[in-house]
């Protein structure tokens, strides 16, 4: 069935209990055991699973069209879980515009680990292939990527490492593209991971973490045993939510992804606006492999305002409709400034401003960026 119907459907089930045909959500953490001291109906303490996670892991398993699925408490316990199973003296490559929390979770969480990091620009495919050694373990591509909007060939990647080594395991972070635009194991990779706290949710009300696979791999086991004993589950409540958001998920992309077309057109034809970063442009350099691996380009955004920093802040606090936060997949627009949120070793340009492309109408969210530019000279 298409992607609409699965949303909807996918782990939905009338409860039998009652008819409900909206899942309850599941408080207990304990389930009854039989008289022979087994447990029929399959759940035994919430750490372990529950009913209303199995419901969100079934229907996240069916949207990527994986095997298997593990919903987080949060994406960066997915990044955690996953960078655990490798062992000291692995070798990881990722992009050098990785999601700054991932350099976090490999420099400070697992600085005493002992693994190896590469971050390449892989969105060349010379110095991707130059990256990988005997001892390379896990490959890490995030596409579209944040806040730049790199784009990276995924069925080159899957294609490059799979010709490398049966023990190197790809996984892409998808939270940009969502499983709507972007299908990553259909391109061969192995695993997807989602910060479902963006459009899966969709609503800026919850926090969570999703890995998918294509086949059952050491990685992808070990990450479920690190969140059995480790304990970084999402709460029933949680897995409800993200659940309830997921049923419009498809329709709300589509719609995201046709304002930030507009916005887009708009913001490069502006005398202020010295680069605009949008796989939709034609010219984004990464806009004819968006083309043939994305249905559409997304919600996302950024781009550059003529006379950097200040200029950048002037613009965001001059925004009347986008609202200035960090985060990014809800119904309202986000305007940041990446920069100052990464900190002084920040890659970002400086006056970069990143926007996440909410449900509004399109001239509105234009008006308010067109009377917020004019505060920049030109
Ligand atoms: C937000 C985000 C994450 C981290 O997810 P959390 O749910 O905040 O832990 C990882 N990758 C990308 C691309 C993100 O935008």
């Amino acid at each position: 069935m298409k992607i609409e119907t699965r949303a909807v459907h996918a782990g939905r089930h009338i409860d039998p209990a009652t008819g409900a045909v909206t899942a309850p959500i599941h408080l207990s953490t304990t389930f009854e055991r039989s008289k022979e001291a087994d447990y029929p109906r399959g759940f035994i303490y919430s750490r372990d699973d529950n009913p209303n996670r199995r419901a969100l892991e079934e229907c996240l398993a069916s949207l990527e069209g994986g095997t298997d699925a593990i919903a987080f408490s949060s994406g960066l316990a997915v990044a955690t879980a996953l960078v655990q199973g490798l062992q000291p003296g692995d070798h990881i490559v990722a992009p050098d515009d990785v999601y700054w929390g991932l350099r976090k979770v490999i420099g400070e969480v697992f600085g005493k680990w002992g693994l190896e990091t590469s971050y390449v620009d892989m969105t060349s495919m010379d110095e991707f292939h130059a990256a990988l050694r005997p001892n390379t373990r896990l490959v890490w591509v995030e596409t579209p990527s944040n806040p730049l909007m790199k784009i990276t060939n995924l069925p080159t990647i899957a294609a490059l490492t799979r010709q490398a080594g049966p023990d190197i395991l790809t996984v892409c972070d998808g939270t940009f593209a969502t499983p709507v635009l972007q299908q990553p194991l259909d391109c061969g990779i192995d695993m997807v991971v989602h910060s479902t706290t963006k459009y899966l949710g969709g609503h800026s009300d919850v926090i969570g973490g999703a890995l998918i696979t294509r086949h059952a791999n050491p990685l992808f086991e070990h990450a479920r045993k690190s969140q059995k004993f480790g304990g970084s589950v999402p709460s029933p409540f949680d897995c409800w939510l993200t659940l309830r958001g997921i049923d419009t998920l498809p329709w709300r992309v589509r719609a995201q992804s046709e304002n930030a077309m507009r916005v887009a057109q708009f913001l490069e034809a502006h005398a202020a606006v010295e680069k605009v970063h949008y796989p939709g442009l034609p010219s984004h350099p990464g806009h004819k492999v968006a083309a043939r691996q994305m249905s559409a380009f997304g919600g996302m955004l950024s781009f550059e305002v003529r006379g950097g920093r200040a200029a950048a802040l002037a613009v965001a606090a001059a925004c009347e409709l986008f609202i200035r936060a960090t985060s990014l997949g809800g119904g309202h627009s986000l305007i940041e400034h990446r920069a100052s949120i990464e900190g002084p070793d920040t890659r970002t340009p400086q006056g970069l401003l990143r926007v996440s492309i909410g449900l509004e109408h399109t001239d509105d969210l234009i008006a308010d960026l067109a009377q917020a530019l004019a505060t920049v000279p030109v």
